[in-house]
């Protein structure tokens, strides 16, 4: 087995030279990368991957951008739901789904929030009812970014309404491409379109779709949520995904995915609150030599810096074999949404009515204006603010738990169904 670092850079350089060509097709080419176990090294062994360490993953991503190599498929839904089957995922499942996801051949969504059921999610009313080997599932999902993409999605849905209600919750694994599923796109208010409704009328799920057994959803779902979370932490830009420019049939390919893949997520750089133009913008206005201004900018650098320390403290634990610090997620997804607002009051500040203006002759050509009315959504996806305090007030500083009505069978809790 391979431990050194120095071993990995060779390997990895051995294989690259012996099994990539730009001229084989994507599909081909990452077949290769998920054979080898170099498509997603942190993986386990019998997951297609190696076990390896975050800080050997580091070294084969090294390798893989100076190079200029098209690694496996990263963007959207799809590490959800292949992380959340590394942990709960039957070996049957992981056979059947990991491979294709990392191949980027099959595209997923989360199907979690419902109209009455967001961030109460364990209030979730979709009805999953048991026939034969099969599961026949109605009900309605919103807010799903990504569904107008999907091949797959990753399903909470309602399995026993005599239970309470975490507890009558189960976890599946749906086609998106069958008729009882219809996928209707919503506009946002930034002009973008990254949601859908999703209507789910009779819809079938295999026995052996279903993850962690009947009754368990809520775990898994628990796992999902804190992968997504952990991801808002990290923060993400779509460009940052693109392979740098190289001629040949793979980079053609990949090229074309990632116009499809990224295009729900062209503003999400923009509901991070761009902290990174902050500077420049402050610069070229003159507003740097204000100072109110340098006062709110030095509180964003001050919140930035703390949130890197905090999520190298995560890194560090997490490397000493300590396990995942509870709840680390809620804490990087809650300073990443204070880092928004910041961020976005101060390119308020420098841009003054401006700001509201979008089209060329605007700030920095719009996207000022874009990042105003996009920062509001990092407080809601993936678990509303006030949703990640309950999480940290309860688990992390021990205070007393909300006075809870929802006790008892689901069916007698009363609910908004309008
Ligand atoms: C960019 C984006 C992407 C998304 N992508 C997906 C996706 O792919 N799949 C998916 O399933 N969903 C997705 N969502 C939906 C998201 O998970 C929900 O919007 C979120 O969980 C909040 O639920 P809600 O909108 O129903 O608000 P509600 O739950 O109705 O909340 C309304 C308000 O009440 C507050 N509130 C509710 N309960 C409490 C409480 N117990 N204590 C204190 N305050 C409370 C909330 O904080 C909020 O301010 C996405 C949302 C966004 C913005």
């Amino acid at each position: 087995m391979i431990v050194q670092l120095n071993e990995i850079e060779t390997a990895v350089n051995q294989f690259l030279d012996q099994a990539f060509s730009p001229d084989l097709s994507l599909i081909e080419w990452r077949q290769r990368l998920v054979a080898a176990g170099w498509a997603a090294p942190s993986w386990p062994e019998d997951c297609f991957g190696r076990g390896f360490t975050a800080e050997q993953t580091a070294v084969v991503d090294r390798v893989f951008k100076t190079r200029r190599i098209v690694g496996a498929a990263q963007v959207g839904p799809r590490r959800l739901a292949a992380e959340t089957l590394l942990v709960h995922g039957s070996v049957d499942q992981k056979n059947r789904y990991l491979p294709s996801i990392l191949t980027g051949e099959h595209s997923w969504c989360q199907l979690f929030s419902e109209p009455g059921s967001g961030s109460d999610l364990a209030g979730a009313a979709t009805k999953a009812e048991r026939s034969g080997d099969q599961w026949i599932v109605n009900g309605q999902k919103v807010w799903n970014t990504s569904a107008h993409h999907a091949d797959f999605g990753i399903l909470v849905a309602r399995t026993d309404w005599d239970l309470p209600k975490h507890q009558g919750l189960s976890y599946f694994l749906i086609d998106m491409r069958q008729p009882g599923v219809e996928v209707r796109p919503l506009k946002q208010m930034n002009g973008h379109a990254s949601f859908n409704e999703v209507f789910l009328t009779d819809a079938v799920v295999r026995q052996d779709d279903l993850v962690g057994g009947e009754g368990h959803g809520w775990a898994v779902a628990t796992t999902t949520l804190s992968i997504e979370r952990q991801g808002f932490a990290r923060g993400r830009n779509p460009r940052a995904t693109h392979s740098a420019p190289a001629q040949g049939r793979v980079y053609d390919e990949e090229a074309k995915e990632l116009e499809i893949d990224n295009e729900p997520y062209t503003w999400y750089p923009q509901r991070e609150g761009r902290p990174d133009l902050v500077f420049e913008r402050a610069r070229e206005t003159g507003a740097i030599s204000d100072a109110a201004v340098r006062q709110e900018m030095a509180k964003l650098v001050c919140l930035s810096e703390a949130a890197k320390i905090s999520a190298r403290f995560v890194a560090a634990h997490r490397k000493l074999g300590n396990g995942e610090v509870l709840p680390a997620g809620s804490i990087g997804k809650l300073g990443a949404s204070v880092i928004a607002r910041q961020a976005a009051q101060v390119h308020t500040m420098i841009s003054g009515t401006d700001a509201m203006l979008s089209g060329s002759g605007s700030p920095m050509d719009g996207v000022i204006a874009e990042t105003l009315i996009s920062v509001p959504a990092i407080s809601i996806a993936g678990g509303t603010d006030e949703i990640q305090r309950n999480i940290i007030a309860e688990r992390v500083l021990g205070m007393p738990k909300e006075q809870r009505q929802d006790t008892g069978p689901f069916r007698d809790i009363p609910r908004n169904i309008s």
